[in-house]
């Protein structure tokens, strides 16, 4: 079997097209605009890259966007004061802020600041507890699980019943992505460091989701033959065939010989990575719409 690709990209453009479309007609009908504050500490480039495209993304969507750059060496409690002013501005409905933070600073007393309507992020306790309890549509719910669920939802239609498997526990990715698939009714596995015959639980997934940051571990004999496969892992490594020096990206799975057996997988980069900030544009426009009571919208149905 030869995999169909799952073009993250492409679909991840068409939402944010739709979230455009459906924040003018807010703004018409009601003159709320979504808004968005990304905070980010210190100049790593990475995260000065993640940030810069969440900005054009906000723009892009039609969203009030505003991006406060704050010095590595800033005092926890100057950070803290500006997420109680943003959790107090009526123009602000999400509010990221970019990880890591510099280690003088507790992460955790950042992000449980943050007031949980406006947790675009969907890290809060808050937010963490009404998804485990199964209550999803008061939660914010964290963007890259949210999106690699759409993409699993558009390769297999109904997931109901389907044995799943998510390797890695982490609460940004492992975690959330579980308690999505779970309240899909998936019969879900979560792998770690600690599981025994990794290879012998992959083997029984119809989902196969990897989120472990290690280049390319899972191996396409690994894989059911006919299964999704959604690649979160995001890793650099060596390209010397681009020359000296050049680096690649290149995901969790090692997607030629996973390809040769799925029958669907997500490609690295341009699968869940798109995704992620297409999602964050969904959870804001989320927010404001529920800072003035309407329902929120369905985006994956909204992609047709
Ligand atoms: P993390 O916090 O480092 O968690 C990694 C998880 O993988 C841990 O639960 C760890 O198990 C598990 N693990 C490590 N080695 C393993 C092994 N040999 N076998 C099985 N499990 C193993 O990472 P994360 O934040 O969840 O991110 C995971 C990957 O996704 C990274 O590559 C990251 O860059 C990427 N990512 C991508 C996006 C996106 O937008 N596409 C967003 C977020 C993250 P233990 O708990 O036992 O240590």
């Amino acid at each position: 079997m030869s995999a169909t690709r799952i073009d993250g990209k492409a679909i991840a453009a068409d939402l944010r097209a739709k979230i455009a479309v459906e924040a003018e007609k807010l703004i018409a009908e009601t003159k709320l605009v979504p808004g968005i504050a990304v905070v980010i500490v210190g100049e790593d480039p990475a995260s000065q890259v993640y940030v810069a495209s969440k900005g054009k993304a906000a723009k892009e969507c039609n969203f009030h966007s505003v991006q406060h750059t704050l010095p590595t060496d800033v005092a926890e409690g100057d950070l803290l004061a500006l997420i109680k002013e943003l959790n107090e501005d009526p123009a602000i409905h999400g509010i990221l802020v970019q990880l890591p933070l510099p280690d003088h600073i507790d992460e955790s007393k950042v992000l449980n600041l943050i007031r949980p309507d406006k947790d675009v992020d969907g890290f809060h306790p808050i937010n963490v507890g009404l998804l485990t309890a199964g209550e999803r549509d008061k939660a914010m719910v964290p963007c890259t699980p949210a999106g690699s669920l759409i993409l699993a939802k558009r390769a297999l239609g109904n997931l109901s019943g389907k044995n799943a498997v998510v390797i890695g526990r982490s609460n940004i990715v492992g975690k959330p992505m579980a308690a999505l698939l779970l309240a899909e009714s998936c019969t879900v596995t979560i792998a770690h460091s600690r599981t025994k015959d990794l290879e012998g639980v992959v083997r029984g997934a119809d989902i196969v989701v990897a989120a472990v940051g290690r280049p390319q571990m899972v191996k396409g004999d690994w894989i059911k033959e006919g299964a999704c496969v959604i690649d979160v892992g995001i890793n650099r490594i060596p390209a010397p065939e681009r020359g000296e020096g050049k680096t690649r990206l290149v995901g969790d799975v090692d997607y030629d010989s996973a390809a040769e057996r799925a029958g669907f997988i997500t490609p690295v980069p341009g699968g869940v990575g798109p995704m992620t900030i297409a999602l964050l544009m969904a959870n804001t426009l989320t927010a404001a719409r529920r800072s003035i009571g309407l329902d929120d919208l369905d985006f994956a149905a909204l992609l047709g």
